[in-house]
Parts: structure tokens; C-alpha cells; sequence
């Protein structure tokens, strides 16, 4: 299998990438992530405006991560926790995104 878990050396340490063939997956927790839309991306209600910065600057620092891999040419995929329970859905849109690479995603 040709990848890396948990790749410090590019910006984000995205939680699997191979450097060679230009891919990088994130698997995010939906809350600390605040993954749109999710049941689980809630907003604790006591400290709400210091949750709020600090989600604001984990989704900042999450887009500027997926950006600056995307200028550099790596095809970046975000997976969602919630995802990772349906295993075949996500297996299907890795293979999809990553199938020019020839990675084998199990
Ligand atoms: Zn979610």
C-alpha cells in the first residue's frame, strides 16, 4: 500500500497522503470540524462565543491546508467521521478521486 499515515511534512498533516503520486486524504471529527450540515457538528451553548472562534479557525486553517495542497497538485479528499461508519461509500469516493493514482483504498 502506498501511503503515509499522518504526513507532518505537508501543511495540515492530512491523516494519509503519498508525496509521489500527489494525493492527501483529512478525516475530520464533525465537531471539531463542524462538518456543514452534520447532527454532531453542534455548538456547545455554554462559552458559545469561544467555541465559535475556535471553530471558525479550525475551518480556516482546514481550508488554507486543502488550498495550499491543491496549488502544489495534490488531489485532496476530506472524509467526515460520521462517513467513516458507511465504509463501502467512502471506499467508492476514494477510489473514484484517487483511481488515475492506481491506489489500491481498502
Ligand atoms: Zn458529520
Amino acid at each position: 500500500m502506498g501511503y503515509r499515515k499522518n504526513v507532518r511534512a505537508l501543511r495540515g498533516s492530512p491523516d494519509f497522503a503519498n508525496r509521489s503520486r500527489y494525493w492527501a486524504v483529512f478525516v475530520h471529527g464533525c465537531f471539531w470540524h463542524q462538518h456543514p450540515g452534520c447532527p454532531r457538528a453542534t455548538i456547545p451553548t455554554r462559552n458559545r462565543a469561544f467555541w465559535e472562534a475556535k471553530f471558525a479557525a479550525n475551518r480556516d486553517r482546514d481550508a488554507r491546508a486543502t488550498s495550499a495542497l491543491r496549488r502544489k497538485g495534490f488531489r485532496v479528499v476530506t472524509v467526515w467521521e460520521c462517513q467513516v461508519a458507511d465504509a463501502p461509500a467512502v471506499k467508492s469516493r476514494l477510489s473514484k478521486l484517487l483511481k488515475s493514482g492506481g491506489v489500491d483504498v481498502r
